[in-house]
């Protein structure tokens, strides 16, 4: 079958793995370009530390503002490749590569203890505009059960502002239905920390007791 990232023709003996697993969805080269460096990083999310920075300035700045989420998991760095696939995924519209994240998310959903997994969830203008809701999608298309009681208001344009333009941008999420005591929230890249604090604010006051996070790229 051809990789669903670079397109080129891949083959794949034939095994009981393959058999119980289906043949990859990408050839052996792209599979080998997904990298989390081995880095001195915060034990909590995973960022790497500059070699100055004792405590993580991230962590930090997030714990004076924020409870904290319990545990947060990042799968990659985000590096040239993870940018481009992920920009090729949500600017470019190439639905076919939530196949890609789906597979590489699913056994680390599958990992977690929770009772209900969350996609953080785009803006409404962003899904008219892009045609899909990027993580629902991906989430979707790992046959893993979802719910989505976490909604958006308004996503204003984060790139561009300033940490401090950030927080004073008010919370975009509310919440709508039911949640469960135990959730796993999953996001496509993790910078600061805002987004994920933010919606594990408003789950925390629907009563939601242990908050963990998935990312798949971490800045
Ligand atoms: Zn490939
Ligand atoms: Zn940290």
């Amino acid at each position: 079958m051809n990789c669903l990232i670079c397109l080129n023709r891949h083959r794949t003996e034939l095994s009981f793995h393959t058999y119980l697993t289906g043949e990859p969805l990408i050839c052996e080269a792209c599979s080998s370009k997904f990298k989390l460096e081995d880095a001195r990083r915060c034990s909590h999310c995973r960022k790497k530390l500059q070699p100055e920075e004792v405590d993580c300035t991230d962590c930090y700045f997030m714990s004076s503002r924020f409870a904290p989420v319990d545990h947060i998991h990042c799968l990659y760095d985000y590096d040239d490749w993870t940018k481009e696939l992920i920009f090729k995924y949500k600017f470019k519209k190439d639905i076919v590569l939530a196949e890609v994240f789906a597979a590489l998310l699913k056994p680390h959903i599958k990992a977690m203890n929770c009772d209900m997994v969350i996609p953080l969830p785009s803006s409404p203008e962003k899904i008219v505009e892009r045609g899909f809701d990027h993580m629902a999608e991906v989430v979707h298309r790992t046959g893993v059960s979802f719910q989505q009681p976490l909604k958006t208001k308004h996503r204003v344009k984060q790139a561009g502002l300033t940490k401090a333009e950030r927080l004073q941008d008010s919370n975009p999420f509310y919440i709508e239905g039911a949640t469960a005591p135990r959730v796993l929230l999953i996001d496509d890249i993790y910078t600061t920390g805002l987004t994920v604090h933010r919606a594990a604010q408003v789950l925390r006051q629907e009563q939601v007791t242990e908050i963990g996070v998935l990312i798949f790229a971490r800045v």
